[in-house]
């Protein structure tokens, strides 16, 4: 299979590519299948020439042109550990998080008042799938690493479409901080203002779900046998988003199933399909091109693991 990819997707490619990268944007690579599973055949990836060049101005020199393997991050690269600032970020949301909740019970003990702090929770949780969802699409099909605010995640996530897989080898916290980050400076002030059991605990389990996703999302990309019991239990009776579900997200035509929560809203939302009519609001509305009208041939058509990551499990 002949596909197009962008050569920057992680820090330790990126170090790699130094040179290379500013130069060279589009090379052709071949990968045996879109899929999920690992190949041990796979011994490398086989790369063929660039075939442009992003800035034909300059005169590259032969090595550099030569210089075109793309690897993806390696067991324990340091592009997949956790950080002691991405451990702090997610201390912070895990505790605002909290606070939120702590408050939602204890304003639930004074006012006894708790059926309607339960059923805000549940709201909260179904809310966040929708949320996980529409946010997905958003970064999966529009904007680029540039994009102020959501650059980081938008590369990301295409990162993520090209090596699926490198999501189970993630740590924790590096996994979650950026969420972490977005729910502490939104929960952060409506726990210093706010007294409310309902309220808190809305924002207690929809921002713990959204902070969580991602962790979720890893779970959904993850091995039957090599998952907690409790998980794989959560993920069948639809508690969690499901392994099959989310894999179908990794498959053609890449437009569906965008909910990484509970993966409740996925079904509703691609058989009335939402997002290609947002699509083509947009389109219509702003001149906005999504990626998925790109498909084939474009970066989110995944590489097989190779078999040293393999050594890695
Ligand atoms: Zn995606
Ligand atoms: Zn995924």
């Amino acid at each position: 299979m002949a596909i197009l990819t962008q050569t920057k997707f992680f820090p330790s490619s990126i170090n790699q590519l130094h040179t290379s990268h500013s130069l060279i944007r589009r090379t052709r690579v071949h990968c045996s299948a879109a899929t999920t599973k690992a190949n041990p055949a796979a011994e490398r990836l086989v790369l063929k020439p660039p075939l442009q060049l992003l800035e034909p101005s300059h005169s590259p020199s032969p090595a550099l042109l030569t210089d075109t393997t793309i690897r993806p991050p390696q067991p324990n690269d340091p592009s997949l550990l956790s950080t002691w600032s991405h451990r702090a970020w997610v201390a912070s949301g895990c505790t605002t998080v909290l606070v939120s909740l702590a408050k939602s019970v204890t304003c639930a003990a004074d006012s006894h008042i708790w059926l309607e702090p339960i059923l805000a929770g549940l709201v909260g949780y179904v809310l966040a799938d929708l949320g996980s969802g529409v946010y997905h699409w958003g970064i999966d099909n529009y904007g680029g690493a540039s994009t102020p605010i959501f650059g980081p995640q938008i590369e990301a996530f295409q990162g993520h479409h090209k090596w699926p897989w490198t999501i189970t080898r993630r740590q924790f916290s590096n996994n979650l901080h950026a969420l972490a980050r977005v729910v502490t400076f939104f929960v952060l002030p409506i726990d210093l203002v706010c007294d409310d059991p309902v309220v808190n605990g809305f924002v207690a389990v929809c921002s713990g779900s959204i902070m969580f996703s991602q962790q979720f999302h890893a779970w959904a990309h993850g091995t039957k046998s090599r998952l907690p019991p409790v998980v794989v239990a959560l993920q069948d009776l639809g508690v969690l988003v499901s392994r099959p579900q989310h894999a179908a997200h990794h498959r053609q035509p890449y437009n569906n199933n965008y909910c990484i929560v509970s993966g409740v809203w996925n079904e509703l939302l691609d058989q009335q399909k939402v997002f290609e009519a947002l699509e083509m609001v947009l389109f219509l509305k702003l001149g906005l091109r999504p990626r998925s009208w790109s498909e084939p041939s474009s970066e989110w058509i995944e590489e097989t693991e190779t078999a040293s990551q393999l050594q890695g499990q």
